[in-house]
């Protein structure tokens, strides 16, 4: 039996999109078992920022592990590793966040700013935007989509209150004295690529300051330079206090870590034991993380992104134009992109066209086809990446 005929019968948890067994990596490639290669333009839902199978990560994993890879007692104890990660954090993240916690998914992070949001405040209700993505734990669920999510899995009391995402009028009429956190994604990636109205965060930061409401920006998708800056909050500073900012994927290359950071005053209301986990700070996912932030900083890779992000706007625009009656739209920033199509149908044919032509990109919601590549793909990779891409189009019929 080989490996797809065995998931197929074997695994039931898992909903497979692609008859694509996925053996190696490397760059901007992956290879499946039969050794056809494939350009990777998802980098495992933005997650390899540096590529697969980076020389800098390889490194990081046989180095650390030689000297340890979980201490005992965890978090109770202190690491170099960790100290590193920290040290390397505070040169990069917005001003006034100077605590910062680790965990192993991005899910986690915003499941503990949710739950400390909630604990400092003595509040209750959060906001959340629809459409929005937060994760898929029990609190991050509650707080992702719109209702939907509660309907399904949740209790009825999940306290959340949904207002579309730009309306800052919604939002007004949501805040009140029991509202404990506002939680939003710089750019709804899940969502589609939603991008937020200039003037749109500035308003809301200084609602929420006037309610006490705190703000929890998630820069899970967003952060280590995806759109160009190292984090995306950065193109609406100054002017908005963030209390929470939580982060994921590209932040140890590929090595499940996250982590979320705090603002002084709020770390002083954070007492032991309110947060924690067997794996939360473990020295490898620290020595892992620490190499990469350092090399996107050093290595300046958000004006790299910047740059590579504006060929690839001007380029895709041009597909656009020629394809129109497959794509209605396109959006993005840096090296997070959507094309919008008409149907979802002609998302799955496009995916499809793709993968056969060598190409794998991702599908999201609404209509949704986005473009999440390494940080590191080159200007030839991406005309490669265009060249599939238009053809796979010339193979996908209007849908009227
Ligand atoms: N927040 C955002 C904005 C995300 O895009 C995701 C995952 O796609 C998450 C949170 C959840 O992260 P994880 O899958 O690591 O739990």
């Amino acid at each position: 039996m080989n490996t797809i005929e065995s998931e197929d019968m074997l695994g039931i948890t898992f909903c497979k999109r692609q008859k694509l067994s996925i053996e190696r990596g490397e760059g901007s490639y992956v290879w499946d078992e039969q050794g056809r290669k494939y350009l990777d333009m998802t980098s495992g839902w933005g997650v390899t920022c540096l590529g697969h199978s980076h020389p800098l990560i390889i490194n990081s994993v046989i180095e650390q592990s030689k000297k340890i890879i979980q201490n005992p007692n965890s978090g109770f104890t202190y690491s170099p590793a960790r100290a590193r990660l920290l040290q390397k954090l505070t040169r990069v993240l917005p001003p006034g966040l100077e605590n910062i916690f680790f965990s192993s998914s991005g899910a986690e992070a915003n499941d503990a700013a949710l739950k400390l949001a909630r604990k400092i405040s003595g509040r209750s209700k959060v906001i959340s935007m629809l459409g929005s993505f937060h994760g898929r734990t029990y609190n991050t669920l509650a707080v992702s989509t719109g209702h939907e999510n509660t309907q399904k899995y949740l209790p009825r009391d999940s306290q959340t209150s949904f207002v579309a995402l730009n309306n800052i009028t919604a939002l007004e009429n949501e805040l009140d004295e029991d509202t404990a956190a506002v939680i939003l994604e710089p750019i709804q990636g899940e969502g589609g690529v939603r991008m937020l109205d200039g003037g749109y965060l500035r308003k809301l930061s200084s609602l929420c300051q006037q309610f006490g409401v705190l703000l929890i920006i998630d820069e899970i998708q967003t952060g280590f330079c995806r759109t160009g800056h190292f984090f995306a909050i950065a193109q609406h500073q100054p002017g908005i206090k963030i209390d929470i900012l939580t982060m994921g994927k590209g932040i140890a290359g590929g090595f499940p870590f996250a982590a979320f950071a705090v603002s002084g005053d709020l770390n002083s209301k954070i007492s032991l034991g309110d947060h924690g986990g067997t794996y939360c700070g473990n020295p490898l996912g620290c020595a892992i993380a620490a190499d990469v932030v350092d090399y996107l900083d050093s290595h300046k890779i958000a004006g790299r992104v910047l740059s590579m992000g504006d060929f690839l706007q001007v380029e895709l625009a041009a597909v656009a134009r020629k394809h129109s009656h497959v794509i209605d739209s396109i959006r993005g920033e840096g090296l997070l992109w959507a094309l919008q199509l008409y149907s979802d149908t002609q998302v799955d044919l496009l995916t499809s066209a793709c993968m056969e032509r060598g190409l794998l990109v991702t599908p999201t919601r609404d209509k949704v086809l986005r473009l999440i590549p390494s940080l590191l793909i080159e200007k030839a990779e991406l005309k490669q990446a265009l060249h599939m891409l238009d053809s796979a189009l010339s193979s996908v019929v209007p849908e009227h």
